[in-house]
């Protein structure tokens, strides 16, 4: 079972944002910004590339409600998804790295 699957079933402890019956937001064990906050869903999907669309539909929803819970809406955020091992992801399991509290900088050029 991946590292985020022992997270949902509780088996390995998380600060925990937001829950609800198909997400979960919690803080980065390693925070890269003031704010670091992972998204994922409960159900188990490698990446981005394999999620069914209308799971990214209510996980868009959730996103937004984590973001307003943390209060950043307005100052903004970043919102990143790493995929395969060209896109350098290291845990298999579809997750966000959503980025604020502070500026992030700009990415891309
Ligand atoms: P990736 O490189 O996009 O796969 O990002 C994986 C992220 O998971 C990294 O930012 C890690 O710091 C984070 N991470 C790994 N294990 C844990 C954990 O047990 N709790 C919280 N975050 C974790």
């Amino acid at each position: 079972m991946c590292i985020f699957c022992k997270i949902v079933k509780g088996e390995i402890p998380n600060q925990t944002i937001l829950e609800d019956d198909n997400f979960l937001a919690f803080n980065d064990i390693n925070p890269a910004k003031k704010i670091h906050v992972l998204i994922i869903p409960k159900e188990h999907y490698d990446s981005f590339d394999v999620v069914p669309p209308k799971i990214m539909a209510s996980m868009t929803e959730f996103i937004h409600k984590v973001a307003a819970k943390l209060e950043i809406r307005k100052s903004g955020y970043r919102l990143i998804t790493n995929i395969g091992s060209d896109g350098g992801q290291e845990v298999s399991h579809l997750h966000f790295h959503l980025l604020g509290g502070e500026s992030v900088g700009r990415l891309v050029r």
